[in-house]
């Protein structure tokens, strides 16, 4: 799966960094996510799609 930000979205709400740590960082200020794996392996798929239900603007999308 490969993960799309819209990081002009992004306003550093954090959910997506405590849904799946393993993808998702703040940067330093904590006002803009980090993307750490753009290709997250497949058990991580729930994780990621409870990133996306949680992130408040919406701004995480799996492309295809
Ligand atoms: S949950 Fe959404 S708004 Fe919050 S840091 Fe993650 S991508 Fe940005």
């Amino acid at each position: 799966m490969k993960i799309q930000i819209e990081y002009g979205m992004c306003d550093g709400h954090g959910e997506c960094v405590i849904a799946a740590p393993e993808v998702f960082d703040l940067n330093d200020d904590g006002d803009e996510v980090i993307l750490l794996d753009e290709n997250p392996a497949e058990e991580l798929r729930n994780k990621v799609n409870a990133a996306i239900k949680l992130c408040p603007v919406a701004a995480i999308r799996i492309e295809g």
